[in-house]
């Protein structure tokens, strides 16, 4: 409605294109779910799955085995008479919906990956193979797979406050990353013949029922991550006895799977604030690595409220921890990583993770999980709850670039980071890949501008979103777009947009102190629950007294960009000849211009001011009401400290639609600086074009608009005044000598 509203005015209403009008119906109607403050309303609610899981890992063939019994709680008023379950697995299916559905084009030069998946060059079996579903009493249930979904029939339907049990017997063989570019998958090593596997959206999960969406259960199409209930999870994984296995969850046995050695160092970590203890040296994984134990050991690990359980097996592992004081909780940071990843990994992992939970934590709520890993994966990055893969592999001589050191870092506060977005602040990654990426870009880039200060941080930043947004705008979708239909704007408007747009909120619109606190309390309000875009909106506002409608409505649902043009800036004095204030038969009328100049189109700085005349207020159009309204101006004292000022009116022009605060920056003629900041809120009334007038005790010689790069202003070629001449126009000026 607001939109259509929008657009009918759009051509008939000059200066007024509705960018500053509320949000309205753009936004879900608040209930009794969602409040109008953006907080969980008075009956939010939302289910959990518990799972108990047995997995076995064959380090031979790569066959993934698994058996999981999921106990599904409907919280919700509805009754459900079947389930949903994610089969993410399906994707990598030949002849699968991803391959159906991605788009391609035949160049001059293709590379051959391009063509693998038609060719069947992959040589890989992928998907589920399910064995049974079956329920407590172990009669087997009913169930239709559709791609990357599967649907459970339930014998009776579940009503609220029902809990209904079942078990899934599964397997399916992992997959190359190397070959496929996905989340999870092994990585082999063939000069030490061995695997290093990161095993993500490796057992068949529930999927979300919500008072939003009902069961989410849009295909997995590759972009648009996970949207997955919280819940408990008791995992046993059984893999060669010589691996080193880290998890979603804290180890319950110890004792069977680690050295006496290895437990006496593990305890050690958990009480060393200052520096990393090694669990597994280099020296002994190296040795591992020839070894090649036959024998199986089973780690059991348990997690409380996750959304996910992911977990990594290698015997090349290095294993180092450290623990890490947050309010009054103590996690421990672990690093797990081959010798291909030292020098560096020893040197920064665990470092990264202990400065990722400090700075979040101190953003958003206590890290409440017992334990953060980062685990070494070539060439990617992927976020699960406790754990996460990341990049960064030096040279083979061990050296490294700062670029490569800067990545591997920012990858892992980024990875890490994603368990406070979205792993706690669980929002629908398969919908809006902003609300946890560009939420968690944002801090990412607060983390490392704050504790690696030689790094560089313009990704992130509006001065870094700028390029992009000044790009050809057929390429471009909203922010607010699906995850699956992005397309190019996939990267920019997951992560950097977001986060230079709420980078400008808290350091040019809103302060560091307000945005902060309202941040926080989205953060708080939503920690283990399940908050949609409006939710994050609204609390923004709500926490602030920030009217921020117009910047949801301008960064987040439209890709228009800032462009504010610096049009003019004309240089006036008031009249130094005074007329008798008491003179009733004024002929001047206010802001009257002296005569002479050429109608203000070239004023420059060097030719002076211009004069006009200040005028009584009584005298001017109040004259007409003057019997019921005296003014209690004195307008003698009023023209008085008038008298001499440099009186500046600015004209802006907004070229790129987006709105903007205005940042000035004046330069004296006694080469003093001054910047004076606007709200954006002076567009209100005029979208396209406003002037302001400016008293200034000393002569301007130079304007900038926005000289600190913090707007995303796409073009900052028209932020000066005077304007720069072009080339035939200065040659002009020398060839005339005047
Ligand atoms: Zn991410």
């Amino acid at each position: 409605m607001t939109f259509a509203v929008t657009t009918i005015f759009a051509q008939e209403q000059k200066g007024w294109k509705g960018k500053f009008e509320q949000l309205g119906e753009t936004l879900p109607t608040p209930n009794s779910y969602r409040s109008s403050s953006g907080a969980p309303g008075v009956d939010y609610w939302q289910n959990r799955a518990d799972y108990v899981i047995n997995v076995d890992l064959n380090d031979d063939n790569q066959l993934v085995t698994g058996s999981e019994t999921i106990t599904y709680h409907n919280n919700s008023p509805e009754t459900l008479s079947y389930l949903w379950l994610q089969l993410d697995q399906n994707l990598l299916q030949n002849q699968g919906i991803k391959f159906k559905t991605s788009t391609n084009q035949v160049k001059d030069s293709v590379p051959t990956r391009q063509f693998a998946g038609a060719v069947e060059a992959f040589d890989y079996d992928g998907g589920y193979k399910i064995k049974s579903v079956k329920d407590a009493g172990g009669k087997a249930l009913q169930y239709t797979i559709n791609f990357t979904m599967m649907r459970v029939e339930l014998p009776t339907p579940m009503k609220k406050g029902d809990s209904y049990s079942f078990s899934i017997e599964w397997s399916y063989t992992e997959y190359d990353r190397m070959k496929f570019n996905e989340r999870g998958g092994y990585e082999f090593f063939p000069e030490d013949g061995n695997y290093l596997y990161t095993l993500a959206q490796w057992y068949p999960r529930m999927c979300v029922f919500d008072d939003y969406e009902g069961w989410q259960n849009k295909q997995f199409l590759g972009d648009g991550e996970f949207t997955v209930p919280f819940g408990d999870f008791k995992v046993r994984i059984t893999v060669p006895s010589d691996h080193i296995v880290g998890a979603t969850g804290w180890l319950q046995n110890p004792k069977d799977v680690l050295t006496k050695q290895q437990q006496e160092r593990f305890e050690l970590s958990r009480k060393t604030f200052d520096k990393q203890t090694w669990i597994v040296t280099e020296e002994e994984a190296r040795k591992k690595e020839k070894e090649k134990s036959t024998r199986k050991s089973t780690w059991e690990f348990h997690a409380k409220d996750v959304r996910d359980f992911a977990w990594v097996s290698s015997r090349k592992f290095i294993w180092d921890a450290m623990a890490v004081k947050v309010g009054d909780k103590t996690p421990l940071a672990q690093s797990l990583y081959p010798k291909e990843g030292n020098p560096l990994w020893g040197k920064e992992s665990t470092k990264a993770i202990k400065n990722t939970l400090e700075v979040y934590s101190s953003r958003t709520f206590d890290f409440p999980y017992p334990t953060a890993y980062s685990i070494h994966t070539a060439s990617i990055g992927m976020e699960y709850p406790m754990i996460c893969f990341n990049y960064g592999r030096p040279k083979k001589d061990g050296t490294y670039s700062q670029r490569l050191l800067e990545g591997m870092v920012g990858v892992i506060v980024h990875e890490v980071g994603h368990n406070f977005f979205p792993m706690i602040v669980n929002s629908d990654e398969r919908q809006w890949t902003w609300m946890d990426e560009g939420l968690n870009t944002f801090l990412e880039r607060e983390t490392t501008r704050t504790r690696y200060t030689d790094f560089d941080v313009t990704s992130g930043s509006p001065k870094g979103i700028a390029n992009w947004m000044r790009g050809d705008k057929s390429q471009m979708r909203p922010v607010m777009a699906s995850s699956d239909n992005q397309g190019k704007s996939f990267g920019p408007n997951g992560y950097t947009k977001p986060s230079a747009a709420l980078t400008l909120l808290r350091e040019t619109i809103m302060g560091p102190e307000l945005f902060d606190k309202a941040f926080k309390e989205y953060a708080q309000r939503w920690a283990f629950k399940q908050p949609k875009p409006a939710d994050f909106f609204r609390t923004m506002e709500d926490a602030s007294a920030t009217d921020l409608d117009w910047f949801w409505r301008g960064w987040f649902y439209t890709t228009d960009n800032v462009d504010v043009e610096l049009d003019e800036v004309k240089w006036y004095r008031v009249k130094s000849t005074q007329q008798n204030p008491e003179t009733k038969n004024i002929t001047a009328k206010t802001g009257d211009l002296s005569k002479g100049g050429d109608g203000g189109k070239t004023v420059d700085f060097s030719t002076g001011p211009k004069e006009f005349t200040v005028v009584n207020s009584t005298s001017a159009r109040e004259t007409e009401r003057s019997s019921e309204f005296r003014s209690s101006l004195d307008d003698n004292a009023v023209r008085g400290k008038i008298e001499g000022k440099n009186i500046y009116e600015v004209s802006l022009v907004n070229k790129g639609g987006l709105i903007s605060p205005v940042i000035l920056e004046w330069t004296y003629k006694d080469g003093s600086k001054e910047i004076e900041r606007l709200p954006a809120e002076i567009w209100r009334t005029n979208e396209v074009e406003v002037k302001k007038v400016f008293m200034k005790d000393k002569e301007v010689i130079n304007v900038v608009v926005d000289p600190g790069l913090e707007t995303a202003d796409v073009n900052v070629g028209n932020n000066v005044f005077p304007k720069k001449p072009s080339v035939n126009k200065f040659d002009q000026l020398k060839k005339g000598g005047n």
